[in-house]
This record gives C-alpha cells, structure tokens and sequence, in this order.
C-alpha cells in the first residue's frame, strides 16, 4: 500500500491517458498514471500501426479547431521525441454527391476556410488510377489529410510524460475509484494498492462502462479488425506518395476505409471497415478476426480497389466505444468537479489524442479550457440519465 499523494491519478495509460499524463507532468503536476496492461498495448483502441487524421471533419465543424491544434502538437511531440509519428498523404473522401461523408467533409471545409478540391469519377480515376469509382461517386481532396502512428505516438507520450518526472504504473488495474463530495480529493483502489490524489482523469477507453457506471451512458463495444492485403507486383502504387489515405461512403450504410503501404513489420496495405462491426466485450477481443468480417472488406475492395485484392496477410481486431450519437465524452465529470473525463470516442478519437490530452490537463488544473467542448458534455444525453450518487462512486 502506498500512502503518497499526487497532484493527479490518471486512469488508463492508452491514447487519451499518455497524452493527459505528458501535458500534466509538463506543468509540473506529480502525476500517477495506471494501466492495466503494457505501454503501447494491443488490447485497447489503439494499435495497428496507422490512424486516419483530416481536417475538414465531416462528422461535425465543431472538430475542426480542436484537430487543428492536434497537428501543432503532433508536429511538437515529434520535435520533441525525434520520432515519425505524423505522414501527411493528402486524403479522399469518396461517396456519392449527397452522402454524409461529402456533404460533411464540404461543410466543415467551408466553414473553416480549409483548402480542399473536389473530383467528380473521371477526374478521381485519372489522378487515382487504382480507384474504381461509379460514375455518379465523387471525392472531395484534402491536402492536409495523412495518417499517424499510433503505437508510436502513445510511447512517445510515455516518454516524454516520465522525462517530466511523472510516476507510471504499468500491470496494474484500477478497481474502483472514489471522489470526495467536497471536491477536495479522490481515493484509488487497484490491483496493488490503494492511492490519494487531488483530481482525477479517467481516460478508460471500452472500459468506460465500467468505471463510468453512474454516468449510465449505453457505450456499445463493437470490434472491427484491420487488414493487410498483399497486392503483389502492384504494391508500389501504393506508396505514400502516390496512394493517399481514404474513406469510402459506399450506400450510406457501408463505409470502408484505407491507408497507402505505411511500412509495417508485417508487410502488407492497411484497409477496415468503419460501419457495422459485431457486438463485443473487452475479454473477448482477442478472438481474431472472423472470415465473414474479411469477407465484408474484401467485397469493397475488390469492388472499388482491385488492384489491391490480393491474400489478406494479417488482420487484428481493434474496439470502437460508441456513443449513442457517436461524438465523444470530454468535460469535468458532472456530479464531481474533481474528476475530468475522456471516454466514448466512437471510431474516430485518435487523432484528437494530443489535443485531448491538453484539454484534460486544462480541466484538471483550472477546471475550464479555452477550446469549445460544450457539445461534447455527457449531460447531452439527458441528466435524468445520470445516477446522482452523492459524495461516492462505486464501480463494481
Ligand atoms: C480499428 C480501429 C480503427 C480506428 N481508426 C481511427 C482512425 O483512423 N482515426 C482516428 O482518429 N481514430 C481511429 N480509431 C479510434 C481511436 O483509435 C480511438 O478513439 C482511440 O484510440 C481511443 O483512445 P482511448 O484512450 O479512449 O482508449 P485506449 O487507447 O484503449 O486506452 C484506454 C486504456 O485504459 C486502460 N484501462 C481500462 N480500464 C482500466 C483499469 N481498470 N485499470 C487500469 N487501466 C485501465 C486500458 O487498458 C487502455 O490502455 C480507430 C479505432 C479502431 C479500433
């Protein structure tokens, strides 16, 4: 038992908890980090070498500045580490002329003042001769667009967190956690011990429902795994600088997603599925992918991309923690002022991870940030919702 006190606990070491724990001990906090598994682990959200990161965020405008401050501090965390965390390929996003994914890609664009062209089929086929768009598909460019590393990215947070003196358990879980109804204090209780702590940041990833509980959000655990197709001779149409990352409305219902070769030990070029996804639990991930979960992308593929429909190398599941409107869960926790929470990022978190974590740190320090993250409060979903337990949060 450690009878030490911090300044801040943060709860789950993964992309949102590496990044809180590096901009709190960078303020000179005395930060205490738990994780459950390893650094950079393969059990969470964030593995598989590639993420998607945009601007001209056709999920909702209101991203727009938080993504933009992403990229600043992905381009300092790289400065900082020496690290290739950020590969900007220019990026496309495909669908018909009034699918959600065009439409909201133009409106974020145009409301921020972004620079992006549009493509109708023949143009998209000509500068990608890969795709295979229907002639009634268009795309909307994004220069800005690329991919980041995620694996890279969370152990460079580590690193640079411990450079600046903060204490990170790894092994370690976190059974349940208490707040004190004064404000002053939180209690955690783990696998091996039990600390003190001014605040708290629970960053939980598809855990949330269990150590959110009284929030009573429904987050749903979907699995989606990822794929590496070998297209053979063919590969080096995929090169970075030719191939650029993409997301594919298909009708609506179905969007798939991709990157160009990004290097990967494994060999192989990355695409998944972003819609559908089966119901899943945390103990459970580790099942492998199922044929008809392979099945699925490969008929996008070999529909849109032929040229790169070769054997599916390797593919590894990964978890979305969906909200019910699929946008995150980002403020001071509503029933403790204490508590900052970050949960529910919904399939598309990653590349806000740097921001995200500077956001915590705000809300952990001065209990208010500067960025716009009201539409992101968990009392959208209704304060009826919310258990009111006074003083105490219990977990199990
Ligand atoms: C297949 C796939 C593709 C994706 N593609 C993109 C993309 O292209 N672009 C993009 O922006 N986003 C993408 N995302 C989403 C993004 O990766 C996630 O939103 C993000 O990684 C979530 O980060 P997190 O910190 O919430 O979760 P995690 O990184 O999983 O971290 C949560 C951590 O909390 C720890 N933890 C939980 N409970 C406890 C406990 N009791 N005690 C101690 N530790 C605990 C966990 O072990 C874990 O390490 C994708 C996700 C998947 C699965």
């Amino acid at each position: 038992m450690s009878s030490d006190t911090f300044d801040v606990i943060v709860l789950g070491l993964g992309a949102m908890g590496s990044a809180a724990a590096y901009h709190l001990a960078l303020r000179g906090k005395r930060v205490l980090g738990l994780e459950q598994y390893t650094a950079a682990h393969d059990r969470g959200s964030s593995h598989g070498e590639s993420r998607i990161i945009r601007q001209a965020y056709h999920e909702n405008p209101a991203y727009v500045p938080l993504v933009q401050r992403a990229y600043e501090l992905w381009e300092q965390l790289e400065a900082d580490t020496g690290q290739d965390i950020l590969k900007l390929t220019g990026g496309l996003m495909i669908g018909s002329r009034e699918s959600a994914v065009v439409q909201g890609t133009i409106r974020s664009a145009r409301e921020h003042g972004l620079e992006y062209q549009t493509l109708d089929a023949n143009e998209l086929r000509r500068r990608f001769p890969t795709l295979r768009p229907r002639p009634d598909d268009m795309a909307v460019y994004e220069v800005k667009a690329g991919f980041l590393r995620p694996e890279v990215a969370v152990s460079a947070h580590l690193q640079q967190a411990e450079r600046h003196a903060a204490e990170l358990h790894f092994l370690e879980s976190v059974e349940r956690w208490t707040a004190d109804a004064s404000g002053d204090g939180v209690d955690v209780v783990t696998s091996r011990g039990r600390y003190r702590a001014s605040r708290l940041v629970i960053a939980p990833g598809a855990w949330a429902s269990r150590l959110l509980a009284e929030l009573r959000i429904p987050f749903a655990i979907r699995r989606h795994s990822m794929c590496w197709f070998d297209p053979g001779a063919a590969l080096e149409m995929f090169s970075p600088d030719r191939f650029p990352i993409y997301i594919w409305d298909v009708n609506g219902h179905e969007v798939f997603y991709g990157f160009p070769f990004t290097g990967g030990d494994g060999g192989g070029v990355k695409a998944a599925m972003h819609s559908g996804g089966d119901p899943c639990a945390p103990e459970t991930l580790h099942a492998g992918s199922t044929d008809l979960e392979v099945a699925e992308l490969r008929r996008c593929v070999a529909r849109f991309i032929p040229a790169l429909n070769g054997p599916v190398v390797r593919s590894v599941p990964c978890m979305y923690t969906l909200t019910p409107d699929e946008h995150f869960v980002l403020s001071v926790h509503p029933e403790f002022s204490q508590v900052a929470i970050a949960a529910g990022f919904s399939g598309h978190g990653f590349k806000f991870a740097s921001v995200i974590g500077e956001v915590l740190a705000d809300l952990s320090s001065v209990g208010s940030t500067k960025y716009e993250i009201g539409f992101l409060n968990p009392l959208r979903f209704g304060r009826d919702a919310l258990a009111c337990v006074a003083g105490a949060s219990d977990q199990n």
